[in-house]
């Protein structure tokens, strides 16, 4: 059997926790150096071994200068970027969900614009008794959940915000995405270590379960909790006693009114809703259009190259695509047809597929399970309202009051104002495609952990980091 350095390291950190400190507070001398965890490169299966690491990680960032960690999230930008390639690819091998295109792009695309160091904000106030400052401080090691819709490139997002706030974290996958996790986590180690040597910032658990994610929030050194995913992880986070931050599901609707630009509202929710097949959680999900232009809308989607089903062609989907889940059998986004391609569910409701087909949409009525359903596949329902205020408060209703992401397409900023109001959504966006709220064709910062729930919003290097202030009394102030 072959033992490199890196397994005796381990074998030896593995004894020395297990015998506790030497008499006298002497060490071994094999003690000096072996860093817990040393050379996994930050693939665990066991949650005390991975925190034991990440802590030793970020006691080690600490150590650094600002300097070292930009160049930490250099390095994950690089490997995100040159390999989004490769690691999109794997992860929708894995996955089986969404479009290859868009698993590359999205990597690279955090890879590019998550806010790093950059961010961070510092205050001062200065007076006649001197100068206090406020600055950013890491919290310590973060426990991550990170949803199968992005595994990696919620990884990659949220690594480089938390590492931009000097924190390390532990990641527990979703159990679909884990390989990609894992894959994606090692290159970002191994390459870490290398360049700067650390090793372990970012810890991911290589056999996640609802336990490891229990053990993890449960577990001492863990200072906060980030969850990204539908509505039982956040419920989890909140029940654990820390501070989570939790970006959660939604329903997102759009209105559009007798004023919208009806073909550039047709691109736009095409654009947003068949991105990825539909798995981005603040993609377009249902539209309430009023009466008096929904005709010339349904034109406008046709026009703009979707597929419109009909009524017969929806009720062989629905049959299918919405299953009967829970004790109460209410209804769900049926598996076999999350984030399938557009092409798959025409064919599954009847209908026939033109080439290049990205979205396949038609009327409903309100209480259809694709408007109360986050469905997360690119059928689009459209319903008809009476007019903008009918439009509104249904779309209002169907949001589920998850403050969430609402869109409107309209020119007339009365109704603009009485939507954002109504919903009070984290994201409104107007007259784009839902992406443009994360600042991709609009303006703002980009990250794909949106934290509703909890308030954060979209989430950045300085929501992972405590406000500490440094007081000097008397003297400082120079003016
Ligand atoms: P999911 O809720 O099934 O799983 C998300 C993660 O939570 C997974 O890692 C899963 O293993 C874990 N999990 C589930 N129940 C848990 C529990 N009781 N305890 C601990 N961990 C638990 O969601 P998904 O299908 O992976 O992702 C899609 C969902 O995520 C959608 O609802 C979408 O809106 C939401 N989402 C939200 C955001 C955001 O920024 N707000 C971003 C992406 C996805």
């Amino acid at each position: 059997m072959q033992l490199d350095e890196s397994i005796i390291r381990n074998v030896v950190a593995q004894v020395l926790s297990e015998v506790g400190p030497m008499p006298n507070g002497t060490a071994t001398p094999l003690s000096k150096n072996v860093a817990p965890g040393a050379g996994r490169n930050g693939v665990f299966t066991d949650v005390n071994e991975a925190v034991a690491a990440a802590k030793h990680a970020h006691e080690e960032l600490r150590r650094r200068s600002m300097d070292e960690r930009k160049q930490v999230i250099e390095i994950i930008r690089r490997i995100s970027i040159d390999q989004c390639e490769e690691l999109g690819l794997m992860e929708m091998r894995e996955t089986g969900i969404g479009r290859p295109e868009h698993k590359i792009e999205k990597l690279k695309t955090l890879g590019t614009l998550a806010p790093g160091t950059e961010m961070l904000e510092t205050k001062a106030f200065s007076g006649d008794h001197g100068l206090a400052l406020i600055e950013r401080a890491p919290f310590g090691v973060i426990a991550a959940i990170t949803p199968v819709t992005h595994s990696l490139p919620t990884i990659t997002g949220n690594a480089v915000s938390m590492i931009a706030g000097g924190n390390s974290v532990v990641v527990n996958p979703h159990p679909s995405g884990k390989k990609v996790a894992a894959e994606g986590v090692s290159r970002f180690n191994a390459a870490i270590e290398a360049e700067i040597g650390i090793d372990n910032l970012i810890c991911v658990i290589a056999e996640p379960t609802l336990e490891t994610a229990d053990t993890l929030f449960a577990h001492r050194d863990i200072a906060l909790i980030c969850v990204t995913g539908g509505p039982a992880v956040g419920r989890a986070a909140l029940r654990s006693g820390k501070r989570a931050i939790v970006a959660g599901p939604g329903n997102p609707p759009v209105v559009v009114d007798e004023t919208a630009d009806l073909d550039n509202a047709a691109r736009c929710i095409i654009q947003g809703a068949a991105y990825d097949n539909n798995l981005l959680c603040i993609s377009e999900k249902e539209v309430f259009v009023v009466d008096s232009v929904f005709d010339d809308m349904m034109a406008a989607m046709r026009r703009a190259g979707a597929l419109q089903l009909d009524a017969t062609q929806i009720q062989t989907l629905t049959s299918q695509a919405i299953a009967k889940v829970g004790d109460d059998q209410h209804d769900a986004a049926a598996k076999d047809f999350i984030g399938k391609d557009a092409s798959v569910l025409a064919r599954a409701a009847g209908a026939h597929p033109h080439e290049g087909c990205e979205l396949v949409f038609g009327e409903t009525d309100e209480h259809h399970p694709f408007v109360t359903v986050e469905q997360m596949m690119p059928f689009v329902p459209f319903v008809r309202a009476r007019n903008v205020d009918h439009a509104i408060a249904l779309a209002k209703h169907y949001e589920h009051g998850f403050r969430h992401t609402a869109i409107i397409h309209s020119r007339n900023v009365s109704n603009m104002t009485k939507m954002g109001r109504e919903l009070d959504t984290t994201l409104y966006i107007k007259n784009g495609p839902c992406t443009a709220g994360l600042g991709l064709g609009g303006e703002g910062y980009l990250s794909f952990s949106i934290a509703g729930p909890t308030g954060e919003g979209v989430t950045s290097p300085n929501t992972f980091t405590r406000e500490r202030r440094c007081t000097m009394v008397d003297e400082l102030r120079v003016i």
